[in-house]
């Protein structure tokens, strides 16, 4: 089996930008205009069916709850023993994860730039970054802000279920429920990100707070989390809903690791993952990447991009979309 090559799939301008061939569809399908039975066998399609990332992502959180999580007797009482397992559990996880991406992609360079979107390599000498250094400024805000937030909102989570101060039902109580909530927590975490992103765009907030992210116009595995502080409890603070309606510690841990995961998508800088067998796996999200490169768009993920159409602000890859983008941002000087 030949190895496929990124011209198959996308064109390279003169700068040597890739972008796919095949513009971007509004996600979920057949909501605009409605058709009942194509959206439902879509959406149900999508929700059981979303590749081998999907899967990994949908099984840390129930294969962390079963063996890698103290139990709800431990966790009644604030503890640096529990919490500090939980802090290195999210930090191995993250390391591991995001770090294969990086190692494969980035340090050893294992398919050059074959669907790389940008064809530069990450910074080394730029005085945005901190030591100039791209990765260590994304490895800082990601590791020592990033895991630490996300561990603080689980720990806290946890210990509310444990005390009974957020009503707990379980998988055998209401099976179809925990199912129906489980499937949408991937939904509702793209259209929480969509709102939050709009208020972090807003100018104070976009220069004291989500210009951190923003200094990554060409990202790497590793920008995924690399916000200011206040962005990443933003970021994360879905989880009250957890807090409010009747839920379990599976679905919130779901809501948790998806939003800590699922950047990986949208930065890890390459459309697909090459192997040596000639397989490949898709490994970025050309929507976010979007964002990235032309800010005033695409601020929802992927998955709910009809937020992004209802709104005006939708980037489909096509040249008419950037020029509307570009007279956009020519508006909103304080971007660049
Ligand atoms: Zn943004
Ligand atoms: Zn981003």
């Amino acid at each position: 089996m030949g190895i496929i090559k990124d011209s198959d799939f996308g064109i390279r301008d003169k700068r040597g930008h890739w972008s796919p061939f095949k513009k971007l569809t509004i996600n979920p399908e057949y909501l605009l205009p409605f058709h009942f039975s194509k959206f439902l066998f879509k959406f149900i399609k999508d929700k059981f069916i979303f590749g081998f990332m999907g899967y990994i992502f949908i099984a840390m959180p129930i294969l962390c709850w079963l063996f890698l999580s103290p139990d709800l007797d431990t966790v009644k009482n604030f503890e640096i023993g529990w919490i500090l397992f939980i802090f290195i559990r999210n930090l191995a996880i993250i390391l591991i994860f995001f770090g294969f991406f990086h190692l494969r992609l980035y340090t050893f360079n294992t398919q050059g730039n074959e669907f790389k979107y940008n064809p530069k390599p990450l910074d080394k000498n730029n005085k945005k970054f901190f030591f100039n250094n791209q990765l260590i400024d994304n490895l800082f805000y990601t590791l020592c802000w990033g895991v630490p937030i996300w561990t603080f909102y689980e720990v806290l989570t946890l210990w509310a279920y444990a005390n009974n101060f957020i009503h707990y039902i379980t998988w055998e109580e209401a099976p179809i429920y925990c199912l129906i909530v489980f499937l949408l927590v991937t939904t509702f975490q793209g259209a929480q990100f969509y709102f939050v992103h709009r208020l972090l765009h807003w100018k104070p907030l976009y220069k004291y707070v989500h210009a951190v992210h923003h200094r990554n116009v060409n990202t790497g595995p590793f920008s995924g989390l690399s916000f200011h502080p206040i962005e990443h409890l933003l970021f994360f603070s879905g989880i009250f809903l957890f807090w409010i309606i009747p839920s379990n510690p599976i679905i919130a841990m779901w809501y948790l690791f998806f939003s800590a995961l699922s950047p990986i998508g949208g930065h890890s800088g390459y459309e697909k993952m090459i192997f040596k067998n000639g397989k490949s796996m898709p490994s970025g999200d050309y929507n976010h990447y979007l964002h990235h490169k032309y800010f005033e768009c695409n601020y929802a993920g992927a998955g709910v991009s009809i937020l992004d159409e209802i709104f005006g602000t939708f980037h489909d890859g096509s040249d008419g979309a950037t020029k509307k983008i570009m007279a956009r941002i020519k508006d909103k000087a304080h971007y660049l």
